[in-house]
């Protein structure tokens, strides 16, 4: 009798260690998946949620935790409709037997000579802006570009202006699109960014500057980019563009916005916390 009560309890403890050891690899998984794109931002937010909900009930804030259920069932029905393509992306990953794709995404950034890789870009788009050759340069921060970067031709290759500028030259098979820095490798060359949808109608913007206006909106990547009509060189960071700036405004914005990583919240509790 006792024997069958403790093989059962015995037979429970191991199922229940079974079962949490899957959840757990579960979510190390989608957490690998997720890495380096901006969904991490969103996953952020729906903790936050899910964590505010039972504490807000705990401390009867009525008013509080009902709009706050109100928005976890929001969250229900809205998350597959905003992470349609990054669930489609998922699913082709894990189809594809690819997790680990994204391993040594920001460990690069805290690695980079950030003094040196803002020197070789403010040269290059110097020497593009005097030649007039468009280009278009994405510097990742953040917010992991891999979406971004699978849309170009695959390069790794370290930082020069040399290269930047030989990138863009025109009628060759890599000037057409973006290029993409992370810490001091170009990533990817012919990169496609989404264009912004914020951009006034009538507003003398090409596309070039569009894209560089919607993949500051969607991450918080710096982008130069060099106007062929013009010669200008323009800035965009967090969906706004500054035009016509100067060699020495482009450093010095370059620099406080990467080489001081004071502007990183939460970037490296992300980076060691992910075991890389
Ligand atoms: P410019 O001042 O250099 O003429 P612009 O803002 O007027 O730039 P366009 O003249 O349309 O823009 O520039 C077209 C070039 O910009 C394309 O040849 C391509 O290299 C790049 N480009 C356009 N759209 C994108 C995009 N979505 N992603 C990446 N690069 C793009
Ligand atoms: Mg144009």
């Amino acid at each position: 009798m006792f024997g069958f009560l403790d093989s059962l309890s015995w037979s429970s403890a191991v199922l229940a260690v079974v079962d949490i050891g899957i959840v757990a690899y579960g979510f190390y998984r989608l957490f690998l998946l997720i890495r380096g794109t901006r969904a991490v931002q969103l996953v952020k937010g729906i903790i936050a949620v899910l964590i505010a909900v039972p504490v807000s009930r705990w401390l009867r804030l009525n008013a509080t935790h009902y709009v706050l259920q109100q928005i976890q069932v929001m969250l229900v029905v809205a998350l597959p409709i905003v992470f349609q393509p990054e669930l489609r992306r998922a699913l082709e990953t894990i189809g594809q037997g690819r997790f680990f794709s994204s391993e040594s995404l920001l460990r690069q950034h805290e690695e980079t000579d950030w003094g040196r890789v803002v020197d070789e870009v403010a040269r290059a788009a110097d020497h593009l802006g005097r030649s007039r050759t468009g280009a278009l340069i994405v510097l990742e921060r953040t917010t992991g570009l891999n979406e971004y970067v699978a849309t170009g031709i695959p390069i790794d290759a370290r930082v020069s202006s040399a290269l930047l500028e030989n990138l863009f030259v025109p009628n060759t098979p890599l000037h057409d699109g973006a290029c993409i820095v992370r810490g001091d490798r170009v990533v990817a060359a012919a990169a496609f960014l989404p264009l912004t949808e914020s951009a006034q109608p009538g507003s003398e913007l090409g596309s070039r500057h569009r894209a560089a206006l919607g993949i500051s909106e969607q991450s918080d990547a710096a982008v130069v980019a060099v106007s062929e009509e013009t010669g200008w060189i323009s800035l965009a960071v967090e969906g706004r563009l500054q035009r016509r700036l100067e060699d020495r405004a482009l450093r010095e914005m370059l620099t406080r916005l990467l080489v001081r990583p004071k502007t990183y919240p939460g970037f490296k509790i992300w980076h060691r916390g992910a075991g890389g």
